[in-house]
């Protein structure tokens, strides 16, 4: 038997008082339940899907090419195979382990083989510029790194400038081993793992243990971490799973195509195995073809993606005449769900779409769309007028709306502020207390989103604090002018942007890429806007740009739009002299 950090028995929550303790009134000490104390650590997780749903399976397009099918007690052998070859590698309680990897059963394996043993799975966003990458690696000062062949030019870039990196694990086999390389102490992972003992100790340590790093995107300032722990995982997936949220079963079959680089593939490589749904890995290929291609094969009830992958697939059905007649639900979410999106998903091909608001720094799921019968009875028109909120908090999030000053502001629907939160699955700080305290005096975390929440409580997010158009005094939502430009035939993107006004402040510039062959004049676009928004809400230009520039994780990237914008004159500035 290999023992894990936990091999002693452990006493699990009783090293520190419990959580919550002291904030009671009284004073009598309380008398405890006589219920276990049954540590929420992940290892769980995948231990009940080997025990309840063994045979299930986990399908993936390998980055090598061919679709491979494993089952979740081949996933978990080949797991603990990975902890066994982890700590025979030195890797010590705490290690983060890093990976650059896409949605795969070894990064799966990976996942769990590094968490159950006390490691922590960073992942890392292979999207970014690799300077950032190696910045990342070493804040984190990850030990190891697990990485697909795809990366393989990055890392060989990066790894001289590394060096808390002691081993880097190439996920693949020897036949697709590069011949020549400069990376040190590199390995195959099917040569990492082979005959690895499958015995080794799984949890048995507090569940406050950190177990995941993902650091945000940094739009503003350097990226920073957050480290998730075992309970907050467990708890995020209880939570994202009630009926009002991702609904999961083990009739389900799943695919994320949210990366697992981007936050947790929204809890999806938790959810499955607890509820014992079927997982199919996309691999590196997320365009419109292949993931209809697996959509329709594998016969997917269940996916979740940003807008960005869903626009490229529906322009492939509508482009080739096809259907979806397995798929059930679509959660979007990162940014907001354009109009034209829902209704292509729900009216033409009867895909209900659940439209998910969340953060890197909550887990991430803040709130959910899912219907209620008020809002049902009103009609169509009105379910998806609610269905463009962002949604309802679930169980275990708690937020709510403030002004300037931290007072809480009406929830009318109207009256727009900061959105706030606290849970169970929110950070308490970032990792090596980068930014210093982060939450208010009632614990509540600033999103940097701005919300209003009406009275059914949905809350409905108009921007992100730094992206809002502040003109005379009042603010211009970005994404409504946004969400309605692209409703245009010819609109492919639109961004809009608050540029510097003598008089107002800022105005309003609305940047448009347009679908290739089309065609669409400043007036057009104009007179599509008008009647849909405020007149003073108007942008007072059309800019047009062969590609809006998109961050890591797919969102519009409107740092690099205001800094290409940076000039621009305005019309309304020039007439007024
Ligand atoms: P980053 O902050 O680095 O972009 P995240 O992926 O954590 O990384 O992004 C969280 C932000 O994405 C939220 O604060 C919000 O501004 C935006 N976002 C996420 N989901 C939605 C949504 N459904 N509608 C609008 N904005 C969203």
């Amino acid at each position: 038997m290999v023992f894990g950090f936990g091999g002693k028995k452990p006493s699990p929550v009783k090293a520190a008082p419990p959580v919550g303790a002291g904030t009671s009134s009284g004073t009598q000490a309380p008398l405890y339940g006589l219920m276990q104390d049954f540590p929420l650590t992940v290892d769980k997780i995948l231990e009940h899907a080997r025990v309840n749903h063994g045979f299930r399976e986990i399908v993936t397009r390998t980055v090598e090419g061919p679709i491979i099918r494993q089952t979740y007690a081949e996933i978990y052998d080949r797991a603990k195979q990975c902890s066994s070859a982890l700590l025979e590698d030195g890797m010590k309680m705490g290690d983060r382990i890093a990976t650059l990897a896409w949605n795969t059963g070894r990064h799966m394996e990976t996942w769990y083989g590094a968490m159950c043993i006390g490691g922590v799975l960073h992942t890392v966003n292979p999207r970014l510029f690799p300077e950032q990458i190696a910045w990342i690696i070493n804040h984190a000062e990850d030990t190891h790194l697990f990485f697909d062949t795809t990366f393989l030019p990055i890392v060989e870039a990066i790894h001289s400038k590394c060096p808390t990196v002691r081993r880097y694990v190439l996920l693949t086999d020897e036949a697709h081993m590069p011949k020549e390389t400069s990376i040190p102490n590199l390995v195959a992972y099917e040569t990492y793992i082979a005959g690895k003992s499958r015995d080794v100790v799984w949890g048995d340590f507090d569940e406050r243990t950190a177990c995941g790093l993902c650091y945000t995107s940094g739009t503003t300032g350097d990226p920073k971490g957050v480290l998730y722990s075992h309970r907050s995982n467990v708890l995020h997936a209880l939570m994202a799973l009630q009926k009002d949220g991702l609904a999961l079963g083990a009739g389900d079959v799943v695919l994320p195509v949210v990366p697992m680089f981007h936050a947790n593939a929204w809890g999806i490589t938790f959810c499955g195995p607890l509820t014992g749904a079927s997982i199919i890995m996309p691999g590196a290929k997320m365009d419109g073809a292949s993931i209809f291609e697996l959509l329709d094969t594998e016969k997917v009830t269940f996916s979740a993606a940003v807008p960005t992958v869903w626009l490229m697939l529906l322009q492939h059905l509508e482009a080739n005449s096809l259907s979806l007649p397995h798929l059930g639900r679509v959660v979007i979410g990162g940014s907001a769900v354009p109009e034209r999106i829902l209704r292509a998903f729900e009216e033409n091909y009867q895909v209900e779409v659940v439209h998910a608001w969340g953060m890197t720094e909550m887990s991430p799921m803040g709130s959910l769309g899912s219907m209620t019968p008020e809002i049902v009875a009103k009609g169509r028109d009105e379910v998806v007028r609610y269905k463009l909120k962002q949604g309802r908090p679930p169980f275990g999030v708690q937020m709510k709306i403030v002004d300037d000053n931290g007072a809480d502001v009406a929830r009318d629907g109207k009256t727009s502020g900061h959105l706030v939160v606290r849970g169970w699955a929110v950070a308490n700080g970032y990792f090596k207390g980068v930014g210093g305290n982060i939450l208010d005096k009632d614990g509540f975390f600033d999103t940097g989103d701005v919300a209003n929440i009406c009275p059914l409580g949905f809350m409905q997010i108009t921007d992100r604090a730094k992206d809002v158009i502040k003109s005379g005094g009042e603010w211009i939502s970005s994404i409504d002018i946004e969400n309605i430009a692209v409703g245009h035939p010819a609109v492919a993107n639109a961004a809009a942007i608050g540029l510097a006004h003598p008089k107002w402040d800022e105005r309003p510039l609305l940047i448009i890429e347009l679908k290739p062959g089309e065609n669409a004049s400043r007036e057009e676009i104009l007179t599509f806007l008008d009647g849909k928004i405020a007149k003073w809400w108007m942008p007072d230009d059309v800019a047009f740009v062969e590609k809006i520039p998109l961050g890591a994780t797919g969102k519009i990237n409107k740092l690099q739009l205001r800094d290409t914008f940076k000039g621009y004159i305005l019309p309304t500035i020039q007439a007024a002299g």
